[in-house]
């Protein structure tokens, strides 16, 4: 079991997150999906669902050393950090991994989100060993522990600008694709990020008919044309705009799957065994 990845969903939608009845099924979290193997995890995205991984990790043994991977630090993606139980245990070491945006440094852009006057408490307050790591376009990060896993870094097309990742472990492949706004052609530059993948969870943000150029989202149409030209087996649709309720995905889930068995919506608790 060390060998496989546990693929788990905390959080599916955009923008902000939704507590309604009619939301329970696919879930009111703001984006974060958590990749555990051995007594590692690493986790993309600190959305709001990140404080319910924290309360599970807060309550376990096993996984002491955690990376966070963040497409970028739009609120949407970093909610979660404000009451993630694991900073304030000292058996846990943190790594951060973020970009500089114009100009201001992650460590800075992270340290003025993360406190006073934003929040009550902030770095200087965790007890967790925390680790931060600047990153860019095209980067290659080795994550090497029992067993070896790489993570690869794609510019995509967002406002401000989003990292796409491509995780490589032993026969075994997730790429990770939001916030991202898809050309109506897939771009080769891109399609390297879920080449081949077994997994590829996509912005799905909108449909066709609400979508804007410009705002940096793509649509579950445009998932199942990148997933056909990347050669990637399953494709998980996410990062719901709040307005869409679970009786309306319920409907967009089951266009999508009448045209290629191989897509599912995601929802919180879902998971892939990899
Ligand atoms: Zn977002
Ligand atoms: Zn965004």
């Amino acid at each position: 079991m060390k060998d496989r990845w546990r693929i788990r969903v905390w959080g599916v939608r955009g923008s902000g997150p939704v507590a309604e009845d009619n939301y329970l099924y696919y879930g009111g979290n703001t984006s974060c999906i958590s990749v555990e193997w051995g007594t590692r995890m690493l986790i993309l995205d600190a959305g709001s669902g990140l404080s319910k991984l924290g309360e599970e990790l807060k309550r376990q043994k096993k996984v002491q050393r955690l990376d966070i991977f963040f497409s970028h630090l739009h609120l949407d993606h970093v909610l979660g950090l404000f009451d993630f139980a694991p900073f304030y245990k000292p058996e846990f070491t943190i790594h951060l991994y973020g970009e500089a945006k114009e100009g201001v440094s992650f460590e800075k852009l992270l340290k003025r989100l993360i406190g006073p006057p934003y929040w009550p408490v902030g770095f200087a307050d965790f007890r967790a060993k925390i680790v931060l790591h600047e990153i860019g376009d095209r980067q290659c990060i080795r994550l090497s522990d029992e067993e070896d896993v790489l993570v690869r870094t794609f510019r995509a097309r967002h406002p401000g600008g989003s990292l796409l990742y491509r995780l490589e472990g032993k026969e075994k492949c997730l790429s990770y694709m939001l916030d991202y706004e898809a050309l109506d052609t897939p771009e080769e530059a891109l399609l390297f990020c879920a080449r081949k993948a077994d997994l590829i969870i996509w912005d799905a943000g909108y449909i066709s008919e609400d979508l804007q150029k410009g705002w940096g989202h793509s649509t579950w149409e445009q998932g199942l044309d990148f997933l056909k030209a990347s050669q990637a087996k399953e494709i998980w649709m996410t990062h719901y705009h709040r307005r869409y309720t679970d009786e309306f995905l319920h409907q967009q889930e089951a266009l999508a799957q009448a045209s290629c068995a191989f897509c599912r919506f995601a929802r919180e608790g879902m998971e892939m065994i990899l």
